[in-house]
């Protein structure tokens, strides 16, 4: 099948040329290995830091080495006792067609939903992602929490929470059309479009107590302007900084981060990896949310081939992505 492998470490956007498009056999199975179709296969962020050397918080991914990304696929092959063939199942597939992979790697969906919520809600990366980052925020009923990337993935399910926690939700993004969904569908109770409107106006006309928590999906500038906005004792969620996985210097701004001292905030950074031991909590919260329609889900699924990679995980850093992003390279 195709795979998708690293050619060499992206400088700036991603580039065609930085992935090579092979067309290879699999490996015969050996011992409690199955051999997995992939059918959605998850697109994140983080996959431009994967591709560079940059310090990060696992192992970036290896020239020549098929590009990493997790996965819902089926069981092709098995010679395991614990997978038969047929079976639907989650791992850390990689941007590819096929793969092997060892029986304790992969785990089961979660039954009786549509196979893409697996990607988007019921993820690590994304429904977890976005609670333990709503925890950190410590919500209180009544408080105002910006949300940036707020019709993201991981943006979206934690404007919910934050709103099902009683918070008043302001949420940010890029596009008239995705400030309308959070508007009229998330009903947040403000949305400022910040390719449109100067942050500050809009914060001055949605926040007028000021800011108690922002959880930030996209660092940068907004982090910088936000960090001027927040009332003592705020609290902010560093969950990721999207503006700056596509240049090549991280500058560091020193006189805003000095409001972290003036203003007592706590800003933690997190990964979800850590918190797996919360995942059941959280996935049962989710899922209660889910089923009385608190917790509405946009998947943005790119029917296509795995060659086309680089043209649909460049939607990310682009904004062109409305939800989670995931292709589908085969048929469930
Ligand atoms: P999204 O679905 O939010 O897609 C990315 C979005 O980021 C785009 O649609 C775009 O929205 C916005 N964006 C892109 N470039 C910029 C820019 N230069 N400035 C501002 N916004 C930009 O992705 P995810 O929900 O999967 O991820 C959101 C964030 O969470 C990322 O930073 C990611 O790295 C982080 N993350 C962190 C984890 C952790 O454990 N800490 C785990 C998973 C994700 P718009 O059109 O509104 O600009």
């Amino acid at each position: 099948g195709q795979r998708a492998l690293l050619a060499s470490r992206p400088t700036g956007e991603i580039k065609d040329s930085d992935f090579k498009i092979v067309e290879e056999e699999c490996p015969e199975l050996g011992p409690g290995e199955v051999l997995i179709k992939n059918i959605y296969i998850s697109l994140d962020p983080t996959h431009r830091l994967w591709a560079s050397d940059q310090p990060q918080y696992m192992a970036c991914v290896g020239i020549n080495n098929c590009m990493r990304a997790s996965i819902v696929g089926k069981v092709m092959k098995s010679n395991s006792r614990k997978w038969k063939e047929g079976t639907i199942c989650g791992g850390m597939g990689g941007v590819q067609e096929y793969f092997v992979a060892k029986e304790a790697s992969i785990y089961p969906v979660i039954p009786g939903v549509p196979l893409p919520l697996n990607l988007s809600l019921f993820n690590v990366v994304i429904g977890l992602t976005a609670w333990v980052g709503v925890n950190i925020c410590e919500p209180k009923a009544g408080q105002t929490i910006v949300v940036s990337g707020a019709a993201g993935a991981v943006g979206s399910v934690a404007a919910q929470l934050a709103k099902a926690r009683g918070m008043k939700v302001v949420g940010l993004a890029g596009s008239e059309s995705k400030c309308t969904w959070l508007k009229d569908e998330l009903k947040l109770d403000g949305v400022i479009n910040y390719k449109t409107e100067e942050l500050d106006v809009g914060l001055a006309r949605c926040c007028p107590d000021g800011v108690d928590a922002y959880f930030d999906n996209v660092g940068g500038k907004t982090l910088e302007t936000m960090l001027t906005k927040m009332n003592r004792f705020g609290r902010i969620a560093y969950c990721g900084h999207i503006s700056g996985y596509n240049s090549e210097s991280a500058a560091v701004s020193v006189n805003q981060f000095q409001m972290i001292l003036m203003r007592r905030l706590k800003i933690q950074g997190f990964i979800c990896v850590d918190h797996m031991d919360e995942m059941v909590k959280c996935f049962a919260e989710l899922l209660d949310l889910y089923v009385r329609g608190k917790m509405k889900v946009q998947e943005d699924i790119q029917e296509t081939k795995v060659s086309n990679y680089v043209q649909c995980v460049n939607m990310l850093y682009t904004g062109k992505n409305s939800g989670k992003l995931m292709m589908k390279v085969s048929e469930e």
